[in-house]
């Protein structure tokens, strides 16, 4: 299958995947990198767009966190309240889909995880982390690291000695050929936070060794209403209008 679509932190918003299914184009299949759920008001309708198209769909910590009660403790106010928000409203087909998902997986040169391959759930803010963790790949002889988690669509690289990280945005074409080390993030579909609150996804094109980056306008009012409509917190709400 040559071209996927990497959706990551999709967080339960259906305007939002909406957006993704008019913008994405033709593609032979999806690569979820994790948090289908926590924060919006539709879980059952983004972990059923993730089960209906996945080759590669990975666990998130939002994902987990609707049944390890022990990472739920580790969550904050707003965070918290929408995970046990989603959790309560997951069915039972869509739940027991959610615990048999995996931390990581791979395929060729490419390994897809949702934060970190030093730390369970840490993230990569920076090129140390970039650094340590494409060193980390390398040694288990892959080549290419997609993550999600922090919500900011970007791409770290490795060439000889010097990692350089560049902000993604729409229609930015990342070069996937050759030998460097790559370290892509997508961004968010139902949550950015890179300061631009179009959503992020991208086009991983196999054959051609591409990788596409979209940034596209969705209807930001709809969810925020349909969140109101579910009593989540304003916190949450008010963030998706300035991509926070
Ligand atoms: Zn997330």
């Amino acid at each position: 299958m040559p071209c996927y679509l990497v959706v990551s932190d999709v967080h339960a918003s259906v305007p939002a995947i909406e957006a993704v299914r008019a913008a994405a184009g033709d593609h032979d299949g999806l690569i979820s990198l994790g948090d289908m759920v926590g924060y919006g008001p539709h879980p059952n309708e983004a972990v059923a767009f993730v089960r209906e198209h996945a080759a590669f769909a990975i666990l998130g910590n939002h994902d987990m966190a609707c049944y390890d009660k022990d990472l739920l403790d580790w969550f904050n106010g707003a965070a918290r309240e929408a995970v046990i928000f989603s959790r309560d409203r997951l069915t039972q087909e869509n739940l027991d889909y959610v615990k048999t998902l995996p931390l990581q997986a791979g395929t060729g040169p490419f390994v897809f995880i949702h934060s970190s391959l030093l730390e369970l759930w840490g993230y990569v803010y920076g090129e140390y982390e970039a650094l340590q963790n494409l060193l980390r790949l390398k040694a288990f002889k892959r080549r290419i690291l997609f993550v999600g988690h922090t919500h900011r669509s970007e791409v770290y690289r490795i060439q000889g000695e010097r990692i350089t990280r560049k902000a993604l945005t729409e229609g930015d074409t990342v070069d996937l050929s050759g030998d460097d080390l790559l370290l892509i993030n997508p961004g968010s579909v139902g949550q950015p936070r890179d300061a631009d609150p179009r959503l992020g996804f991208g086009l991983l094109d196999t054959d051609a060794m591409t990788y596409t980056q979209r940034r596209v306008p969705y209807d930001i009012a709809a969810v925020q209403e349909a969140m109101r409509a579910e009593r989540l917190p304003d916190y949450l709400i008010d963030r998706l209008t300035q991509g926070r």
